[in-house]
Formats: C-alpha cells, sequence, structure tokens
C-alpha cells in the first residue's frame, strides 16, 4: 500500500518537539492569540520574506478577511480563476461580490494573465490569483495589469509555503497573501489555521481588527469584525513545523524530479515548471485522457491518488445562480476531466516513487 497521504506519519516526524510545545501552552493559561501567535506571526512573516503576518482562523477565512480589508464589497467583482478549489471563490461571495472567472495557462494550470484585461470591468475591485498545486502564478504581469487598471491583488497561498517567483518567496508579491495551515497543506496544523501576509501595516491592522470582533481595544467595537483568530495550540505546532519545512519541501522538490525524469514520454502529460518559478509541489499533477483507468489500475497496485478537482466551481451547485453553462470555462472543464493528483509527502521515499512509476509504466 503506497498511501496518497499520511498525515499521522508526517507528524510523528516531529513528536518529540511537538510535545513540549503543546506542554508549553497548556501551562501558560493562554489559549487563543496572546505570545506563542504573535511568536509565530513574527517567525512566519519573516519566512515569507514579507513585513507583518496576520494569524486566522482558516485558509477560507484569510482569503475572506483579505478581501473585505481591500475594500471588496457588495456589487464589486473579483478576478479569480476558472480553475481552484472553490475556496478561493466562496471568499468573493462572502463578501458579496461576485467572481469573475478567468482560465488558466494550460501548461502551469494557473491564471493565464494574457486573459485578465478581458474580463475587467467598471466594477472589478481586485484580481485573486492562485498559487495552485504549489507552483506559483505568473505574477509580474498581473501586477502590471492591476496597477494600470488600479486593482488590489489578493494571492491564494494555501497550497504555496515556501514557493518563489523570480527567487523572491510567496508572501508580499501582491498587496496580500492568504495562507491556509490545514492539516494537509505543505505546512499543516493539528486541526483549523489560516493566515494573512503583507508589506503594508494599515493592511495588516485591518486584520487584526476584522478577525477579532471589529476591536483594536477591548470592548471598542469601529466595525462590525468576526471571530476568526488562530489558537495558541496550533501556532505553537505551526513554529515546530515551519523550522523543518523547507526540509519537507526539499523532499517534495526531489520526488517530483523523480516522476519528471521517470514519467516523461509515456502518454501522460506531466507539470511543466517556467525558469522563473519555484514550486514547493503541494500536489503531483498528471493530465490523461483514460484517467479514470489510469486512477482503477494505480488503485489495483494498492497506489492512492486523488483528482483535484473534479467539477470546476462555475459548474457546482453552489454557483448555480451566476447560470454558467457547461462549455463555459472549456480549459477548466478539460482539466477537471483529465487530472490526477500522485502521491507527494515529505515522508514518501524513493522506492515508493519508483514503484509509483513502474506502475504507471505498466498501464496500457
Ligand atoms: C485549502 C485551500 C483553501 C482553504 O483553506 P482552509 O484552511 O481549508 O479554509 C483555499 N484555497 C486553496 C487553493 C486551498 O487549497
Amino acid at each position: 500500500m503506497i498511501d496518497f497521504l499520511n498525515l499521522k506519519k508526517i507528524n510523528e516526524q516531529y513528536e518529540v518537539a511537538l510535545l513540549p510545545a503543546i506542554q508549553r501552552v497548556l501551562a501558560s493559561g493562554w489559549y487563543i492569540l496572546g505570545e506563542e501567535v504573535d511568536a509565530f506571526e513574527s517567525e512566519y512573516a519573516t519566512y515569507c520574506e514579507a513585513k507583518y503576518c496576520v494569524g486566522v482562523a482558516n485558509g477560507l477565512d484569510a482569503l475572506h478577511l483579505g478581501l473585505l480589508a481591500l475594500g471588496v464589497g457588495a456589487g464589486d467583482e473579483v478576478i479569480v480563476p476558472s480553475n481552484t478549489y472553490i475556496a478561493t471563490w466562496l471568499a468573493v461571495s462572502q463578501c458579496g461580490a461576485t467572481p469573475v472567472p478567468v482560465e488558466p495557462n494550460e501548461a502551469t494550470y494557473n491564471i493565464d494573465p494574457a486573459r485578465i484585461e478581458a474580463a475587467i470591468t467598471p466594477r472589478t475591485k481586485a484580481i485573486l490569483p492562485v498559487h495552485l498545486y504549489g507552483q506559483p502564478a505568473d505574477l509580474d504581469p498581473i501586477l502590471a495589469i492591476a496597477r494600470k487598471h488600479g486593482l488590489k491583488v489578493l494571492e491564494d497561498g494555501a497550497q504555496a509555503h515556501g514557493a518563489r517567483y523570480k527567487g523572491k518567496r510567496i508572501g508580499a508579491h501582491g498587496d496580500m497573501v492568504a495562507w491556509s495551515f490545514y492539516p494537509g497543506k505543505n505546512l499543516g496544523a493539528l486541526g483549523d489555521g489560516g493566515a494573512i501576509t503583507t508589506d503594508d501595516a494599515e493592511l495588516a491592522d485591518r486584520i487584526r481588527e476584522l478577525r477579532n470582533y471589529g476591536s483594536r481595544v477591548k470592548y471598542v467595537n469601529e466595525v462590525r469584525g468576526f471571530n476568526s483568530r488562530l489558537d495558541s495550540l496550533q501556532a505553537a505546532i505551526l513554529r515546530v513545523k515551519l523550522q523543518h519545512l523547507d526540509i519537507a519541501n526539499q523532499v517534495r522538490r526531489a520526488i517530483a524530479s523523480q516522476y519528471l525524469t521517470g514519467l516523461a514520454g509515456i502518454g501522460v502529460t506531466i507539470p511543466y515548471v517556467p525558469d522563473w518559478a519555484e514550486p514547493v509541489w503541494h500536489l503531483f499533477v498528471i493530465r490523461s485522457k483514460s484517467r479514470e483507468q489510469l486512477q482503477a489500475h494505480l488503485n489495483q497496485a494498492g497506489i492512492g491518488s486523488l483528482i483535484h478537482y473534479p467539477i470546476p466551481p462555475h459548474l457546482q451547485g453552489a454557483y448555480a445562480d451566476l447560470e454558467f453553462s457547461k462549455g463555459a470555462f472549456p480549459i477548466a472543464e478539460r482539466l477537471a476531466g483529465e487530472v490526477l493528483s500522485l502521491p507527494i509527502s515529505p515522508v514518501h521515499t524513493e522506492v515508493e516513487i519508483d514503484t509509483v512509476i513502474t506502475v504507471l509504466h505498466d498501464f496500457k
């Protein structure tokens, strides 16, 4: 059996460091925000090459509060990828705004900057690129379009902890980056968690206010805020795991290059990495016209695989009111029918990945 993802095995690697961190929080008597969260925020900001980090309850909240801080509200439009996890779209909807999908570049699977301008209207307020599968989106042209049209840029970094765009870490290229620390992410907590990073002190302050009932001073509520705070326990756990993130990403990189070499020329599409991108391989996604048979073949050999994602947001019941028909975003729809994610994680061994490659070679 080769699991797609074994979180128990991943977290057990850090048990010796995690237990004292958990005990420290237990003994502190302080369980929400506080010193652990302050320390994590400062360490994660440094890691991301950003000036500020603000911890929140989860990745969806990070996106939602980020958009609110940028002034997105009812009647506004936000440009989103047609090819993403639905959270990206839901955050826009939670602001009362409308997600406006733009198709991906078919080589990188990330939003195609060349298609963005055609989607801009007088109501467009922001662009929300996603660094999908851990591969940075092409930010420079996106930022240039945003500047030209007076738009804000919030990046969805939920799959890209540690990735670099043109040598600089994802963290503050655009106005803000939203992060998720869902257990399965490259930097995962033992529960829910999220954060915003930014170089803008005022935006960071606004998030601090929004996450805590709209309050900067206890019992003084300047705006109608939310309860979206990061737990001290999760912060303490994330501080331990952050110290090992680069090594974990290095293992993912080694597995990715093993796949890229081993799967060349066998009739599946393997990921393309532009020379300006340093991906962190949250997922290793191949494409095949016979995806279902290929997945069944892997399954028979005891190899786990998943589909990210089988139904694009515009065809979900949740967005039926936007009245997109089948065929509205053909690239996203084609990807949904062909993508397959292979096992890749810091605890997969070279031998296991070789087995996956051999089994894929045997597929007829
Ligand atoms: C995981 C994820 C989110 C949401 O994060 P949660 O912490 O689960 O709310 C948002 N966007 C993308 C691309 C994700 O992969």
